[in-house]
């Protein structure tokens, strides 16, 4: 008699993956996961927290979110603790690194704790490392506030020994992800994710005819830049959005997109974490 071979095909799960390291992207994260909720993504979440987040936040993202993980670069091990040492002030970049290391999915989707999809999106995981959208600024270099990615321990030791040996050009994960992948721009057009997939309200004074033209077909909303929605203040009552600083204009129905989500299903949650103690 022969002997019987089992072949496991190990389906490794797929995931969303965000980042918060304090409670104000925190607050963020949870906007984004139940956004993909919402649009009832068949994915896992994943949320990377920094031990800074506080417990009732934690409490909030454990309910949206299938994993909270909490990271430290400190000690997350030799490799990210020594590249840490180099260059404290990528700090914020080695924790966004280590999404790499979730190596129970095979294949995953970053997204920015200032990101909000407005549609189901589980069609970018047909997509390959590294495929993310164009950024405004330079539209040679891809903005890493969304993009697809191969979890590898591997890839992770490269990332961090780049980081290590040449910085960020831009001071942040852009610039290192830019580095590292640096034949994006002309390698495989499949990569370039559409902008409607990332897109920013700096386009609305950049060009404002094609955001008239195409804007409404946006399937991922991009908070980038100082002012965040959570720098804003809104008022429940008479849907009005006042406050934070004003820098070109962040387009006011991306502002409510994001803050009646977060009125209407967000706010409830933390005030049930938070009891009668002020969370905001
Ligand atoms: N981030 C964080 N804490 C910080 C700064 C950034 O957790 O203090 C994470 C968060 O997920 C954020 C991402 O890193 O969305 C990139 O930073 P940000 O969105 O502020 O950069 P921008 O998109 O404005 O260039
Ligand atoms: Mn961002």
């Amino acid at each position: 008699m022969g002997r019987t071979w089992w072949i496991y095909f190990v389906n490794l799960a797929q995931a969303f993956v965000t980042l918060a390291t304090n409670d104000s992207y925190a607050r963020g994260a949870m906007v984004l996961g139940k956004s993909l909720r919402n649009h009832n993504t068949s994915k896992k979440l994943v949320v990377l927290v920094g031990p800074q987040v506080s417990n009732p936040c934690q409490s909030v993202l454990k309910n949206i979110f299938d994993e909270v993980k909490v990271v430290d670069v400190l000690d997350s091990g030799d490799a990210a603790h020594l590249a840490m040492m180099k260059r404290p002030d990528l700090g914020v970049t080695f924790t966004k690194l280590q999404c790499w290391t979730l190596t129970h999915y095979s294949k995953c989707v970053f997204m920015d704790a200032d990101t909000l999809a407005l549609s189901n999106i589980d069609e970018l995981f047909e997509r390959e490392e590294l495929s993310a959208a164009p950024d405004p600024g330079w539209p040679d270099c891809f903005n890493s506030g969304v993009f697809v990615f191969r979890p590898s321990v591997e890839t992770h030791g490269k990332l961090l020994q780049y980081c290590t040996e040449h910085g960020s050009f831009d001071g942040g994960d852009q610039g290192v992800l830019n580095g590292f992948f640096s034949d994006w721009a002309t390698a495989d057009i499949s990569k370039h994710l559409p902008f409607i997939y990332n897109l920013s309200s700096i386009a609305i004074y950049t060009y404002l005819p094609a955001f008239k033209q195409y804007g409404g077909n946006a399937k991922v909303l991009h908070f980038l830049g100082k002012t965040k929605p959570w720098s804003y203040t809104f008022d429940r009552k008479t849907r009005q959005i006042s406050g934070g600083v004003q820098e070109p204009a962040m387009h006011p129905s991306f502002l409510l997109n994001w803050w009646t989500l977060y009125a209407s299903t967000v706010v409830p949650m933390l005030q049930e974490h938070y009891g009668d103690k002020p969370f905001h």
